[in-house]
């Protein structure tokens, strides 16, 4: 007999706060700084110092809170975690457990059937990062603690997610989140954003869930999916074979595509938590919850709702725009100075996002003003769009203005009936096979007129003049037969 299995996933998020200076110390967070240089006493671990509470970070957490709709509580409490590590100076993470800053909540996913559904969200909490353990090939271990005392939130997920391709989704969504917030760069490969995914089965129908293991190590989205998915099927295997899950946490090998063995898990009372004595209590005021909340950046998702609704975008155009900051500011900017908000999203997403990076779009030769002139010239029947397209070129690869590129090759569109009507002849008189056979009812042959005459003139003939021009030369084609 086979059983029908589900998985349950729930997931922890830490991202890394964009503050300037550390949590509870002033060491700079800069990352790629040499080795060891971001540090001081206080974050050295050095017996008989103080932290001292880097309020930019709490207020960054605050926007977090404010965004995902969590409980904002007016007293929250610091707490010491003990466990040993080369990378944890001090021999605990000062963090917060019984008492967080903030408490439920829930992100908007969108799942791929266009669906959404909302994610509770157990908890957010602040602590510091540790430092970094660095494997030499020699065998040796060397310790960066640069990174110690970088203040974090942590995110932590109900386990209400029941697939990989959901975990992800999740994810992305709260990626989206924290960059659009300002509080998070979000970068994976420097480990500002990182996630550990807590991975169970149960047979379909079965309240109760199933024992989980806990997943490191995944730096890509595609990773995290495919960590989950290859962790599922080992859960399901060892269940069908008779076998137990342990309680563990697993570290994801990306090359082998398999999670193995990291170590068993602590329960809480292994740490040893207690409330730090050396922080007073956090007390948030509602007047700075409230100065917090009208200063605070509009998200994607309602920002996608708008550009839907105010400038009439597909879903689809949208989201491209939206799913990076930087193409947002630029769009827009375009669309005041033209505002035909469709045409310019055609240029911006299907010409300079075909050659520019996303986030290189803001400094790209093309500003948003000589876009939206681009556009401005298409609409005015100044070019048409074939010619336009190597003005763009030559805007991108020399900066110079749409009009000046224009001006300089004479690309003008020929709009006058006498001039179009000039060149239409001259092709008429140069194809008579391909006119006899238009005049007799081959149709499609019209194309080929067309075309000739754009080439004829270097494609600056405006397309819809030539076409009725070529019509009253060559009169009515045979119909019927
Ligand atoms: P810890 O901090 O020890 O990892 P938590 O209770 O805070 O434990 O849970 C961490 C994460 O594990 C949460 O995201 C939660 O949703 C998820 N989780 C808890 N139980 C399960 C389970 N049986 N299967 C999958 N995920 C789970
Ligand atoms: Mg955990
Ligand atoms: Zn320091």
């Amino acid at each position: 007999m086979s059983i029908k299995f589900e998985a349950v996933i729930g997931l922890e998020v830490h991202c890394q706060l964009a503050t300037r200076e550390k949590l509870f110390c002033g060491c700079p967070t800069d990352f790629g700084a040499p080795i060891n240089r971001n540090t001081c006493p206080i974050c050295l671990g050095m017996p008989g110092v103080l932290p001292v509470l880097n309020e930019q970070a709490v207020d960054m957490a605050i926007r977090a809170g404010l965004a995902l709709g969590c409980e904002i509580r007016e007293r929250s409490v610091f707490s010491r975690k003990h466990y040993f590590y080369p990378d944890l100076p001090k021999g605990y993470q000062i963090t917060q457990y019984e008492r967080p800053i903030l408490e439920r909540g829930g992100l908007s996913i969108e799942l791929e059937d266009g669906q959404r559904r909302v994610i509770g969200l157990t908890r957010i909490h602040m602590e510091e990062d540790a430092g970094k353990s660095i494997h030499m090939d020699t065998g040796a271990t060397l310790i960066d603690l640069n990174r110690a005392g970088h203040p974090l939130i942590e995110i932590v997920s109900e386990p209400e997610l029941r697939s990989a391709v959901e975990a992800v989704a999740y994810l992305k969504a709260l990626h989206e989140v924290v960059r659009y917030l300002g509080i998070c760069d979000g970068n994976m490969d420097e480990g500002s954003f990182r996630c550990d995914a807590n991975v169970s089965v149960r047979p379909v129908g079965r309240a109760a869930f199933g024992t989980r293991t806990e997943i490191k190590n995944m730096n890509t989205f595609r990773g995290v999916q495919r960590a989950i998915d290859h962790e599922i099927l080992r859960h399901i295997d060892v269940i069908e074979g008779g076998g137990v899950i342990v309680q563990e946490t697993r570290l994801w090998d990306e090359a082998a595509g398999r999670t193995r063995t990291m170590r068993s898990k602590e329960d809480a009372h292994d740490y040893r938590y207690f409330p730090e004595p050396d922080l007073p209590h956090l007390i948030i005021s509602t007047a700075r919850i409230e100065s917090l909340r009208a200063t605070q950046a509009e998200l994607p998702l309602a920002m996608r709702e708008r550009f839907v609704r105010d400038y009439g975008l597909s879903a689809y155009d949208a989201g491209v725009l939206t799913g990076e900051p930087s193409l947002v500011a630029y769009f827009e900017a375009a669309v005041v100075a033209h505002p035909n908000p469709k045409g310019i999203c055609n240029w911006l997403t299907s010409e300079l996002l075909g050659r520019v990076d996303a986030a290189k779009v803001p400094t790209s030769n093309v500003s948003p003003g000589a876009l939206a002139r681009l556009v401005a010239l298409i609409d005015d029947e100044t070019i048409n769009g074939k010619i336009a397209k190597t003005v763009f070129e030559k805007m991108l690869s020399t900066g110079m203005s749409p009009d000046a590129v224009v001006d300089a090759d004479g690309l003008r569109q020929v709009k006058d009936g006498g001039a179009v009507e000039l060149v239409v002849q001259q092709v008429i008189d140069a194809n008579p096979n391909q006119v006899s056979q238009y005049r007799s009812g081959k149709l499609g042959l019209k194309g080929f007129l067309v075309g000739q005459c754009m080439k004829v003139s270097g494609g600056k003939l405006n397309p819809s003049v030539v076409n009725d021009t070529l019509d009253r030369l060559l009169g009515p084609p045979a119909t019927g037969g």
